[in-house]
């Protein structure tokens, strides 16, 4: 049921919103992430993929804050495809809540330190860039990072909710955004619903699949749909790949595994672990 929809506007507003509930209660299961670190890396996937679509060219986004945080690095990669994928170093970080019970992502991030994002597609050369972060928070990292970065001003909301059992509520999110014809009056209009909105979380708290969000958001403004595909985990990794990383490796570190009745070999991104027998690698080296 997760899912990420575009629209446009005849205003030059545009709106995407992604609903990533079981995205992130995967990652969280994935990871064994416990709530801050399930909200850091939940409000970064979030963000992620609601920058991946943004342009027009099929084009995916890493995003990684490297914050001074207990996290260690976040790390996500989002793809065009709305799969999304991510980790943080630190998976076990328990740090106090802030005000009114809630996880401090931004304490857990780290308030010093940068946010660095790369745009690539098959076609075209990376491109990389990178802004301090503002408060680790994620939201407002991002946002800034769009403007100071790609001249981008945009608004981003992201919520993760962890319920008391540590899985994930509710996780979503939304990023609206000015286009150069956009008029004073249509921002005014849309500034005023968002800050009328109220929390993200609440909102999805109260209605799980995000209806009516972008009818709040955009209210006032002539609205069309132009995107609508679901959102899943989904890693690059496969058995293949990680034979040929056993390829590349030296005759004494292959002699090495071989000592070995198996080998196991786990994704940093999804946690999917590969086990190779010895007969297996003997045969991928022709090493006996
Ligand atoms: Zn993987």
């Amino acid at each position: 049921m997760d899912y990420i929809k575009r629209y446009t506007t005849r205003e030059g507003v545009r709106m995407a919103v992604a609903v990533t509930t079981a995205t992130v209660e995967e990652a969280r299961h994935r990871h064994d992430l416990w709530p801050v670190a399930t909200a850091a890396l939940g409000r970064t996937m979030t963000g992620a993929l609601l920058m991946a679509g943004d342009f027009k060219n099929e084009e995916n986004v890493s995003i990684r804050l490297k914050g001074d945080g207990p996290l260690g690095i976040v790390h996500v990669d989002a793809f065009s495809d709305a799969t999304v994928r991510g980790y943080v170093d630190h998976p076990h970080v328990d740090i106090p809540l802030k005000r009114a019970g809630k996880l401090d992502v931004g304490g857990a991030v780290g308030h010093n330190g940068e946010v660095q994002v790369t745009r690539f597609t098959k076609l075209r050369q990376d491109y990389t860039s990178q802004s301090p972060l503002q408060s680790g928070e994620v939201a407002e990292d991002l946002a800034y990072y769009l403007y100071i970065s790609e001249q981008i001003p945009a608004t981003i909301s992201l919520g993760v909710l962890v319920g008391t059992d540590n899985t994930v509520s509710v996780a979503g999110g939304f990023l609206v955004q000015a286009l150069p014809d956009a008029t004073d009056e249509a921002l005014a209009k849309v500034e005023a619903n968002i800050n009328a909105l109220g929390p993200i979380t609440t909102y999805l708290s109260e209605h799980p699949d995000g209806e009516g969000l972008v009818e709040h958001v955009l209210d006032g403004l002539t609205v069309q749909e132009v995107y609508n595909a679901p959102v899943r985990f989904q890693c690059t990794c496969s058995r293949e790949r990680f034979e040929q990383v056993l390829m590349t490796l030296s005759d004494t570190d292959k002699r090495d595994l071989l000592e070995d009745e198996t080998t196991e070999l786990v994704c940093h991104y999804c946690n999917n672990a590969y086990h190779f027998s010895r007969d297996e690698l003997a045969s991928l080296f022709d090493m006996k």
